[in-house]
């Protein structure tokens, strides 16, 4: 692998760190405290063609390879993850997913929208009693003439509120298990979905986090994603992707724990000197830095993967696995470099330790991906 980043990813990655300072940075602690993101940054994301990296320009994307994808998410998760939250879900798990299973018309009518910001995707597999054991998930598709009516609960849903489609998993055969069921592309103005907002989240406050309530909702046959059958595949596959972007998303709060660790240190005078001095605050630092290190590494590994088509799942888990533990980890260390000041908002470190929390839980939860690890490792499921 080349570790050295060619002209146009340099360039995409300057263009995204350009972004966050310019529309994100300045609003990260207003958008935290008032529990919601300013909804126009969609259309920005969209503008800047975010929303349509590695997606072909034919369906209104805007290309690049998935270490390009990896280079804005990071940046994207150095300003806000709640804001890169939606990238990563509408982008990450929805367009993506579309363009690598849907027909041609499925394409044409979503993928345009979402790639530009028009729309916005959700990805609605969690049910309230439904989370790691995805694939036993009880929402029911039943067929009626030419359509499919479905009922079901889904639960914390990103973008769930702001979305205009949802990438629904339901169960539409009596086949047992995970081999019973379908996806299906659910307009989210159809009658019989409504939604809630998750309030009192730790944290990604500024995100549009939904439980969504399926009675009696009617689509035709054709929203249907892949075949029949095929749903938990279809989930599968964008969450091998999707963990990717998590992963990239982790190492951007990896990296603004230690730019503001870093800085503070060197501001923060005790005993006479700044705390930079002290060889403890240096343990701090250092360890923070090997763990943004180690997990880009890990993440770009990921990106190389796939863009040289070779199966990347089982590193896609390891980097997820690593890069969210290592994100706890560097901020907190980060706030305890700012010691009582990490501890209030003004000051970045609460908030992205606050926000890193999340990302040892979805996508797979820290034991899940040790156990496609180990799986993948022994051949044997120890799910
Ligand atoms: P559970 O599955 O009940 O797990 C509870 C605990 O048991 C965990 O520690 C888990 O690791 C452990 N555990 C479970 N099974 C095993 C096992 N076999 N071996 C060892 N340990 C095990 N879902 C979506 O579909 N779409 C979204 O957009 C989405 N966004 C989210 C946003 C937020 C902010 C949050 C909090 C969640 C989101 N989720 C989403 C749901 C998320 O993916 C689930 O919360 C996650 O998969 C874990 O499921 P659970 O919460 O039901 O926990």
């Amino acid at each position: 692998m080349n570790l050295e980043l060619g002209e146009e990813q340099t360039a995409v990655r300057q263009l995204a760190r350009d972004f966050v300072d310019r529309e994100i940075a300045p609003h990260v602690v207003a958008w935290d405290r008032a529990e919601e993101v300013d909804r126009g940054i969609v259309k920005k994301l969209g503008e800047v063609g975010f929303l349509g990296l590695t997606i072909d320009e034919e369906y209104g994307g805007s290309g690049g390879d998935h270490l390009a994808y990896c280079l804005v998410t990071e940046e994207l998760g150095r300003g806000d993850s709640s804001v890169r939250g939606i990238v990563s879900v509408s982008l990450g798990l929805v367009a993506k997913t579309i363009a690598a299973w849907g027909d041609e018309e499925q394409k044409r009518r979503w993928l345009p929208g979402l790639t530009s910001g028009a729309y916005v995707g959700c990805f609605g597999l969690t049910e309230p009693g439904t989370g790691s054991d995805a694939g036993n998930l009880s929402t029911r598709a039943v067929r009626d003439g030419d359509d499919y009516v479905i009922n079901g609960t889904k639960m914390f849903i990103t973008n769930g509120t702001w979305a205009d489609v949802v990438l629904l998993f339901a169960r539409s055969t009596d086949a047992p298990g995970h081999k019973g069921v379908s996806a299906f592309l659910v307009p989210a103005d159809t009658p019989g979905l409504s939604r809630r907002t998750v309030h009192g989240k730790l944290g990604l406050r500024g995100q549009a986090t939904a439980e969504l309530v399926l009675e009696d909702v009617r689509v035709p046959a054709s929203a249907m994603l892949a075949p029949e059958g095929k749903g938990f595949s279809v989930a599968m596959s964008a969450l091998a992707k999707g963990r990717m972007s998590v992963a990239a998303g982790c190492v951007g709060i990896a990296q603004a724990a230690l730019d503001a660790a870093v800085r503070y240190a060197g501001e923060r005078e005790q005993f006479g000197k700044s705390i930079a001095h002290h060889q403890l605050v240096q343990e701090l630092l250092s360890d923070i830095a090997v763990d943004v290190d180690a997990a880009r590494l890990l993440t770009w590994r990921v990106a190389d993967l796939i863009d040289r088509g070779q199966p990347f799942a089982t590193e896609s888990s390891k980097a997820k696995l690593f890069a969210s533990e290592a994100a706890v980890r560097a901020a907190n260390n980060a706030l305890q470099v700012f010691g009582g000041y990490g501890y209030i908002d003004e000051y970045p470190a609460g908030k992205l330790l606050r926000d890193a929390r999340v990302m040892t839980l979805y996508e797979g939860t820290s034991q899940i991906q040790k156990l496609l690890i180990g799986r993948a490792l022994t051949g044997v499921s120890a799910f």
